[in-house]
């Protein structure tokens, strides 16, 4: 399944969509807050800040230093709440030690929270509301599957990991009606793993442990969805490392019937669903001011 491919097509659709709110005199907004200086996340804030601008809607960054205190932060989030310009506020996880990220997240705006982490957006995507915001991992995972028409209904779904910004909401996706596979969460305290994903027509994993899922966990003809993105030495390559799944991919590939890469899987479509969740939220906030 290539991400890669589908988020591209997606990046076309939206700016097309983007410029039409331009012409009803609106730019999208995200501003992306990036509290200190961890590489990781200063290279995620800044491939979000690009694709804003591929697109046409207005990517702001605000960076922080490490020693921010939380009230600081939670008045550059005020201010954000509160600008009529910005529609989508991200702030990039994870926080340094002083800053709790339940408080900074319960304080965005919950009709700004493109990134769905809010419990209002939370507990809407639970009970199947419409307007929830979805966190962008698992909807660009429900993008790939039904754009690979893959049959949810009545399917076995493993899931490995239950974080609350992979497994479990991806768990709530796939029960809703309409979805209606029936699912599996493991994570680190499940036993016999392999008998689980075994029987499963469809494996997501999100663990962040590279080479977790092995070829002979794979039922054949199973699609398997890897969310992971770890780091793995590799002296041939230029950095000394490269990325890797959680699956193993050669192996799997062998049995499966659709497999994402990583790079290039489910990656690309994060991103392109943020960008998505930022046009929604420019959309809502035009209604609401009509
Ligand atoms: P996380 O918060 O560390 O959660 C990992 C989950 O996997 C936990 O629930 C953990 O179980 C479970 N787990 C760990 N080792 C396991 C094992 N040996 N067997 C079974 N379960 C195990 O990570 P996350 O934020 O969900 O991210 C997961 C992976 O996806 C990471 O590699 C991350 O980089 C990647 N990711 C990718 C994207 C993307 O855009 N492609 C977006 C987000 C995350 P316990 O709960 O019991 O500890």
């Amino acid at each position: 399944m290539d991400g890669k491919a589908l988020a591209a097509r997606m990046r076309e659709r939206l700016a097309e969509q983007v410029r039409e709110l331009e012409r009803r005199g609106v730019t999208p907004g995200l501003s992306v807050v990036l509290v200190g200086d961890d590489p990781a996340s200063a290279v995620y804030v800044s491939n979000k800040a690009k694709a804003c601008q591929e697109v046409g809607m207005r990517g702001e960054t605000i960076r922080m230093r490490a020693n921010t205190t939380e009230a600081e932060l939670i008045a550059v989030v005020d201010r954000l709440n509160a600008s009529g310009n910005v529609h989508g506020i991200l702030v990039q996880m994870p926080l340094p030690r002083q800053l709790r990220p339940d408080v900074v997240l319960r304080r965005i705006d919950p009709a700004k929270d493109v990134d769905g982490f809010h419990p209002v957006n939370v507990g809407k995507m639970l009970i199947g509301e419409p307007d929830a915001f979805v966190p962008c991992t698992p909807s660009g995972v429900m993008a790939l599957l039904r754009e690979y028409k893959v049959q949810t209904a009545g399917a076995q779904c493993v899931i490995v990991g239950r974080s609350n910004i992979v497994g479990k909401p991806m768990m709530a996706l796939l029960v809703q009606p309409g979805v209606d596979a029936t699912v599996t969460v493991c994570h680190s305290r499940t036993r016999n793993m392999a008998d689980h994903t075994r029987h499963a027509d469809v494996v997501i994993a999100a663990a962040g442990r590279a080479g977790l899922i092995t070829g002979d966990m794979i039922k054949p003809g199973a699609v398997v969805v890897d969310v992971g993105i770890n780091r793995v030495d590799d002296p041939s390559s230029q950095k000394g490392y490269r990325l890797a799944g959680d699956v193993d991919f050669e192996a799997a590939r062998e049995v499966a019937s659709l497999i994402t890469p990583v790079p290039g899987g489910v990656g690309p479509m994060t991103i392109a669903m943020l960008l998505e969740n930022t046009l929604q939220a420019a959309r809502r906030s035009i209604e609401q001011s009509a």
